[in-house]
Formats: structure tokens, sequence, C-alpha cells
């Protein structure tokens, strides 16, 4: 093991306690488990979505619901490897009855994102629905208007895109999904014949 690696896996451990631990808002008080995060440690893609529902809040893992059976599906489909990617979510612990996270909740949790980000090193960010690209690309987003679309947020390459759930109550946007994690795995194949790890 390198140094690199060696102090990469200390902040680690350092971010995984921090957050087993939090009780920076009141999500800490009904969750059963802090909902960290799932997939590669050196990913290509960072997927983000809003926050933990019921099996995720049950199973302590991202997206292994219904709607994460379905982005799983996509991701399969579109051939992206198990450790291409990582899947985190705007906050970590379950919002009580699905409901989004507040702003308060949101800017808490973030720090926790933001270290994440840094440790992972992704090329791309996908958000994963309006709350995502609310606090990654911009407060005012509308995801009907951005998604589809790359966008340059310091420095960060993001892809913003539906909501695998919305996906569940309106099947006319699965094909947008479709396109936009196309989209992705295609820059993914530019950024490596550019020479990029
Ligand atoms: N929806 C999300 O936004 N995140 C999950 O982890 C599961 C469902």
């Amino acid at each position: 093991m390198t140094d690199a690696d060696n102090a990469n896996r200390i902040q680690w451990e350092k971010l995984y306690e921090e957050m087993k631990g939090c009780r920076k808002c009141g999500l800490c008080d009904s969750r059963r488990n802090v909902v960290i995060g799932r997939g590669g440690k050196n990913p290509q893609v960072l997927f983000v979505g809003e926050g933990p529902g019921e099996n995720e809040d049950i199973q302590g893992l991202p997206f292994v619901g219904q709607a994460g059976k379905l982005l799983d599906h996509a991701l399969n489909g579109l051939m992206f490897s198990e450790g291409s990617y990582y899947i985190a979510n705007i906050v970590k612990c379950r919002p009580p009855g699905n409901r989004a996270p507040t702003g308060e909740e949101a800017e808490a949790c973030l720090p926790f994102l933001r270290r994440q980000l840094v440790l992972l090193r992704p090329k791309v960010i996908v958000c994963l629905g309006g709350v995502a690209a609310k606090y990654i690309v911009d407060q005012d987003a509308k995801i009907t208007r951005i998604r589809g679309q790359w966008i340059d947020k310091k420095g960060w390459l993001v892809m913003p895109t539906f909501h695998p759930a919305a996906l569940l109550r309106d099947e006319g946007k699965k094909e947008f999904l479709w396109r936009d994690l196309k989209k992705t795995k295609q820059k993914l194949e530019e950024l490596e014949a550019g020479g990029f790890r």
C-alpha cells in the first residue's frame, strides 16, 4: 500500500466514524442506520440521490429499494462495471415519511458529501433528481429544464437527470434517464481516450 493509499484509508475511517455518530440535525433521532454510500472507492462516476428511503434506512445502503433496482438495471444494461461508480445521497439519514430533506438538514449533511467527493475524485457527478441538482448545481435548478446537459460546477463535470423514483411514477421519463446515462458513458469513454484515468 502506498503512502497515499494509506492516507486515503485513514481519511475514510475518520469520515465513517463521524458520519455514524452524527447528530447535526434532527434526522438522527429517527434513523435506524446512517446511509453512507456504496460502490468502488476509485470510481469514474459519483451518483448522488436525495436521501435514504425505508429500505435504505433498514439496510444501511443507498438505493436498495424499488428505485435502486431500476437504477441498477439501467447501469447493468449500459455496462457500467460495479467498481466504476459510487452512490451516495445529499442526506445520510432518512427523512421521516420519505419527505424531501429540509434546507437545514441538507446544509448540515453536505460537508460529508464534499469530503466523500474529495476522497473519491470521480471524473463526473450524476445528480439523480431535483433535490441533488438543487444542492449541487443551483438552488433554483429545475430538473426538467437542466437534465441531460453537462454543467461545469467548480471544475466538476455534472450531469443532472431524473430520479429513478420519478420513473416509477411516470414511465415516459424512463427513456430520458437512459439517454442521460448513455451520455455519461460516452463522456467517460471520451475522457479515457484523451488519456485520463
Ligand atoms: N432515493 C434516494 O434518493 N436515495 C436512496 O438511497 C434511495 C432512494
